[in-house]
């Protein structure tokens, strides 16, 4: 036997799916791809509903045996096998073990390694959401040691590579809500970490340098370093802009309504501001509800925008992702998380307050339309780099 190390943020394994209670249920708007077993399954299904409907509503594509079919939508969007109350006839008239794979695992999902696991959620379903964001504890890591017959077959963990998304985690962790400070404390740990050479001493240095970026956060010299930046006002209103007009070709995603009912805020405040014929106007006055408001109010629940943010450190293993470098990866993440800010201080700004159940909108609903697969990952990404007018250090200019 193989020993396997299983790791899962609580709030992982305290999910449960809540069925027809749930606010934006999964089973609706976008593509449902069905395994080649499945497929089969259903069409040759001994319940005459569930093969009549297999017939009717089944498009095989032959794909891969991953994806061998696609389930058509009703008129309103939703899978041909939901009923009246929301629930899956499949699952009502053959049960669990007869869904796809795709059904029977969303939004559980793992990274693999070869002795490792790593456990998480897409937090595109709003309960997983929900259990992330409400929760203090809910980025508290378990970790258990799992024996199996055989090791997955996987590459090895890179332990260099765990060991700087863990300090990145702390990082976050320690900023509590001031994340404006926890970014600027991210982009100083990692200017540092890219002179250290991966050879010699490796983790003393970068224990060192870990532990004075923590200090320079607890002594203030953070805050005192990020005070002196001057903020981008065109670069802000670009990226709002840009962002805006990329999400008007979304419409047909699942979650666009919910989305939608906070981007039109925005929407709202830039097209006010446009009329001043000055950028800065509008970014002056998401600024200051930001401040004056949302962070008393962050204040008093530190854990739910930070959990929001190490969970995409954990999610994303940040900043180890091949295909970019560290400073780039922040750079994206520095922007969605302004982008996030801005719809929530737009909401305050038009309505005057805000609550849990707003931020757990936002999030889920914009985790649906911008992270369902790794093509709308890449879309994304693609629209945020059209901004970028100077290098990955232009990230600062988004934090004030
Ligand atoms: S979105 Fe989440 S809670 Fe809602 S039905 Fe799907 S898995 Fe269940």
């Amino acid at each position: 036997m193989k020993n396997i190390t299983v790791v899962e943020p609580l709030f992982v394994s305290a999910f449960q799916c809540i069925g027809s209670e749930c606010r934006d249920h999964c089973c609706k708007g976008w593509n449902i791809n069905l395994d080649k077993p499945t497929v089969n399954r259903y069409l040759k299904s001994s319940q005459i509903e569930i093969k009549t409907l297999a017939v009717e509503n089944i498009d095989i594509t032959r794909k891969s045996y991953a994806s061998w079919g696609t389930m058509k939508l009703t008129a309103s969007g939703n899978c041909a096998f939901m009923d009246e109350s929301r629930l899956c006839k499949v699952h009502a008239s053959l049960g669990a073990s007869a869904l796809s794979n795709t059904c029977a695992t969303y939004p559980r999902k793992s990274r693999i390694f070869k002795t490792e696991q790593q456990k998480t959620l897409m937090i595109s379903c709003p309960e997983a959401a929900r259990q992330l964001l409400t929760s203090p504890d809910a980025m508290l890591f378990e970790e258990t040691i799992k024996p199996q017959a055989e090791t997955f077959k996987a590459k090895n963990l890179d332990q260099q590579k765990k060991l700087l998304n863990l300090m990145c985690l702390n990082i976050v962790k320690v900023s509590a809500e001031k994340l404006d400070e926890g970014f600027y404390a991210l982009t100083s740990f990692l200017l540092g970490a890219e002179r250290i050479s991966p050879e010699k001493d490796w983790l003393e240095q970068m224990e060192r340098h870990f532990s004075a970026v923590l200090d320079s956060l607890a002594q203030g010299h953070i805050r005192q370093q990020l005070d002196q930046v001057k903020p981008d006002h065109n670069l802000q209103w670009s990226l709002l802009m840009r962002l805006q007009g990329w999400f008007g070709g979304m419409t047909h995603k699942r979650a666009f309504p919910t989305l939608y009912h906070y981007l039109n805020k925005l929407i709202y405040i830039q097209t006010e501001g446009a009329k001043t014929d000055h950028v800065s106007q509008p970014m002056i006055r998401l600024d200051t509800v930001w401040q004056k408001q949302v962070m008393p109010w962050l204040a008093e629940r530190p854990w739910i925008m930070n959990n929001y943010i190490q969970y995409r450190i954990y999610e994303d293993f940040f900043p180890n992702d091949e295909s970019r470098s560290p400073l780039m990866s922040l750079y994206l993440l520095t922007a969605e998380w302004f982008l996030l800010k801005s719809l929530i201080a737009a909401t305050v700004e038009l309505v005057g307050t805000i609550d849990e159940e707003d931020i757990i909108n936002i999030i889920y609903s914009f985790h649906s339309i911008t992270k369902h697969n790794p093509e709308s990952v890449m879309a994304f990404v693609a629209e945020i780099n059209k901004v970028k007018v100077n290098d990955d250090l232009s990230l600062i200019y988004l934090l004030k």
